[in-house]
C-alpha cells in the first residue's frame, strides 16, 4: 500500500450468493456455474455479543442468511490451500433488505442498497478454522428460540478452495478480509424484538436482540 493511503482501511467483506442449491431455488434462482459475488461496506460489519442490533425501518423485509464466514490470515498468492490462508472462522448472518433487492434486480442495478446497509453483516467470535471440524459440524440459527436454517459445508455448490481462488483471482484477498460463503435454505424475515442465536454444532456462538 502506498504512502497516500496510510491510514485508510483494509477490511474487504466479500459475500457469495446462491452457494447452496435449495437456497437457490426457493427463490426462484439457476443455480450458478460461476461463483456469484458482491461484497458489503466495513461500516456493515457488526458483533453479536448480545446486545441490540438496529435495523433499517421501512423498507420492506428485511431476510436473514446464515452462513459460515472465513477470515483470511494472509496474502493469498496463486496456488494458497484454505489452510494455509485460513486461520479463523465465525458464523455469520447476510441480512437482506429483500423487496430493495428485488427492485434493484427489476432494475439491473447494483446490490449494495439491499446487502450493504449498516449492520447488515453480523459476525459471532471466532475461532481457530478446521476442515475436519467443518465436515463433521451442523451449523444453525435460532429464531425466537425455533430453529430456522440448518446448514453444513457438504452442500456447497463451491468449494472453500473455489471461493478463495476466485476472490484472490478477481480481487486480491489479504489479511483481515472477511468471505461470507453462502447460505442454506429456509431465510426469512427478521422483526424488530426478535432474539437470534447462532450455533456451531451445539454450542452457541452469538446472540442478539433487534431494535
Ligand atoms: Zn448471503
Amino acid at each position: 500500500m502506498s504512502k497516500w493511503m496510510k491510514g485508510c482501511s483494509q477490511l474487504n467483506i466479500y459475500c457469495i450468493g446462491r452457494n447452496y442449491e435449495k437456497h437457490a431455488s426457493e427463490l426462484g434462482n439457476e443455480v450458478p456455474d460461476q461463483p456469484l459475488l458482491f461484497s458489503k461496506p466495513s461500516h456493515s460489519l457488526v458483533e453479536a455479543r448480545g446486545q441490540e442490533i438496529v435495523l433499517p425501518k421501512g423498507l420492506g423485509d428485511i431476510h436473514y442468511e446464515l452462513e459460515i464466514v472465513l477470515k483470511i490470515n494472509k496474502a493469498v498468492e496463486k496456488g494458497s490451500k484454505v489452510t494455509e490462508v485460513v486461520s479463523e472462522m465465525a458464523l455469520g448472518l447476510d441480512l437482506t433488505l429483500r423487496d430493495v433487492q428485488s427492485e434493484l434486480k427489476k432494475k439491473g442495478h447494483p446490490w449494495l442498497r439491499a446487502k450493504g446497509f449498516k449492520n447488515s453483516a453480523i459476525i459471532t467470535e471466532f475461532w481457530p478454522f478446521d476442515e475436519k471440524e467443518c465436515a463433521n459440524t451442523e451449523f444453525s440459527f435460532d429464531l425466537n428460540g425455533e430453529t430456522r436454517q440448518k446448514g453444513h459445508t457438504r452442500d456447497m455448490i463451491f468449494t472453500f478452495q473455489d471461493i478463495i481462488d476466485e476472490c484472490a483471482d478477481c480481487f486480491g484477498l489479504g489479511e483481515g478480509d472477511l468471505i461470507y460463503t453462502g447460505t442454506p435454505e429456509g431465510v426469512g424475515p427478521i422483526h424488530v424484538n426478535d432474539i437470534g442465536k447462532l450455533f456451531w454444532g451445539v454450542e452457541e456462538k452469538g446472540s442478539f436482540l433487534i431494535k
